[in-house]
């Protein structure tokens, strides 16, 4: 009977038992994972934050699932791994030995280095306790102030927000996620938080945070400027969990690096999800993500080849759908562009593949409460970011996952002015005969 034992209980490591379950029944599967919250949905504690949800709809699974894939799970941390012996050092003291080890240990949130960043009240969200700290600390607060750019920062200040804390928002270029969104898409977000009386503070830097009876009591900008605040909120940036890895002797660039089946340079050793650094095809390089349905996708192929099957990773295009502002937000493919400015780093809800500059054109269309850039190839739609136009995420997803000849609707596109949301939802229906 083969030993299966899964380092970390995310979406991954879940997905890898499912894997092995469609080809080993028997094996034993062991989940190892230092959250006492186990698995639970992660982009889903942004709307927990908002009060939008209870905790309990986070949880995909349920009790009898775990116990459908015969899974057992074991609350500890891993603290070292010993190839050699193919066996797994934990906390609370036990040697767990494998047959084949999965490391779905996922990625930690760049933590705030400036004096004062130990503080209380200074909070970041990556697990659940995360959440259920910055909710307790913003029933108390007046003031907070969030850094950071990307999708995580924006849902610290709209949960925030929505717990009548009043946000100051810091951020270290000229504009909102820079290295993603184009100018405009940039400014709809900023505009739309200035309505919710968000207080933005561009090109600025925190350079100390001030304590008040040893909590966050306020902060200090780069320009001299002090904001008082009983909380600091932060999502700089992640980084892939490598640790395990590295001392083990497990090859890792920025994350563990894996080739198509998910193996690592090292025998009967597996990488996937936040934590795993994997092939882009397309982009002829080793790319980070940090999206959901990416680390699903892997677990479950890496979990297959752990069991025995052959199965290659192709890495579908990357695209994330959600919500900004009150704005629908769809990213797919690659979006990026020459102008695109600021740091290279990855934030949670991520994929490095966006910052591809594709050879396009640039297709848009603009009104006050809409935004669609579609980057056009010769015959293929590349990319896509679209806000306020729900409706336009799954035609886009089929179009530029499945690679569809786009020919007789390409000229009407780069048409100036054209009402690109028309055109597309009018090619879907000739297309699909709906
Ligand atoms: C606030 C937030 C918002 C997000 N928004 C989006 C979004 O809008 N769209 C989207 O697609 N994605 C989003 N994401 C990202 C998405 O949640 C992740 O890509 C996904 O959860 C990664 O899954 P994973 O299994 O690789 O890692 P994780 O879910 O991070 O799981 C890693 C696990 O490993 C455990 N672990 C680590 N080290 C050890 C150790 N030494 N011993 C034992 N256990 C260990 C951890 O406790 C954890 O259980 C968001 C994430 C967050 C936090």
């Amino acid at each position: 009977m083969t030993r299966y034992v899964l380092i970390g209980s995310g979406v991954a490591a879940v997905a890898a038992a499912e894997g092995i379950r469609t080809a080993d029944p028997d094996g034993s599967i062991t989940i190892i994972s230092n959250d006492p919250d186990g698995y639970y949905s992660r982009p889903g504690l942004a709307y927990l934050l908002t009060g939008e949800i209870d905790t309990q709809l986070l949880f995909p699974f349920r009790a009898q699932d775990f116990k459908r894939l015969n899974i057992h799970l074991r609350q500890a941390k891993a603290l070292r791994i010993r190839p050699a012996e193919k066996s797994v050092e934990i906390h609370p003291a036990a040697v767990v030995a494998y047959d084949r080890l999965l490391l779905a240990t996922g990625a930690s949130a760049r933590p705030l280095t400036m004096p004062g960043s130990g503080l209380q009240g200074v909070n970041k969200l990556d697990h659940l306790e995360d959440a259920r700290r910055l909710i307790q600390l913003a029933g108390n607060a007046r003031s907070a102030v969030v850094v950071g750019g990307g999708i995580t920062a924006l849902e610290l200040v709209e949960g925030l927000i929505a717990r009548r804390v009043t946000v100051h928002y810091i951020l270290r270029g000229k504009r909102f996620w820079s290295n993603v969104l184009d100018e405009s898409e940039s400014e709809m977000i900023e505009n739309r938080l200035r309505k919710e009386g968000v207080i933005l503070h561009p090109q600025r830097e925190i350079v100390e945070i001030q304590a008040k009876n040893e909590r966050v009591g306020g902060v200090r900008l780069d320009n001299g400027e002090q904001i008082k605040c009983e909380i600091v909120a932060y999502a700089i940036g992640t980084a892939p969990r490598t640790d395990l890895a590295r001392e083990a002797g497990i090859l890792c660039d920025r994350g563990i690096l894996v080739n198509e089946t998910f193996h690592t340079n090292q025998a009967h050793i597996y990488a996937a999800g936040d934590a795993a650094q994997i092939f882009d095809p397309d982009a002829k390089k080793y790319l980070l993500d940090s999206l959901w349905s990416s680390a699903r996708a892997q677990g479950f192929i890496a979990g297959q080849n752990m069991a025995g099957r052959s199965v290659i990773y192709q890495k579908p295009v990357s695209f994330n759908v959600t919500r900004l502002t009150g704005l629908a937000i769809t990213i797919i493919g690659a979006v990026g562009s020459a102008e695109n400015i600021g740091p290279v780093e990855i934030v949670r809800g991520d994929s490095e593949s966006w910052r591809e500059v594709p050879l396009a054109n640039v297709a848009e269309q603009e009104t006050e409460h809409l935004s669609v850039r579609l980057m056009v190839g010769e015959k293929q739609i590349l990319g896509a970011v679209v806000m306020g136009a729900p409706e336009l995420s799954a035609p886009l997803l089929t179009l530029i996952r499945d690679r569809v000849d786009i020919t007789p609707i390409r000229d009407q596109l780069l048409t100036p002015s054209a009402s690109i949301e028309k055109i597309l939802l009018e090619f879907q229906r000739i297309s699909t005969g709906v």
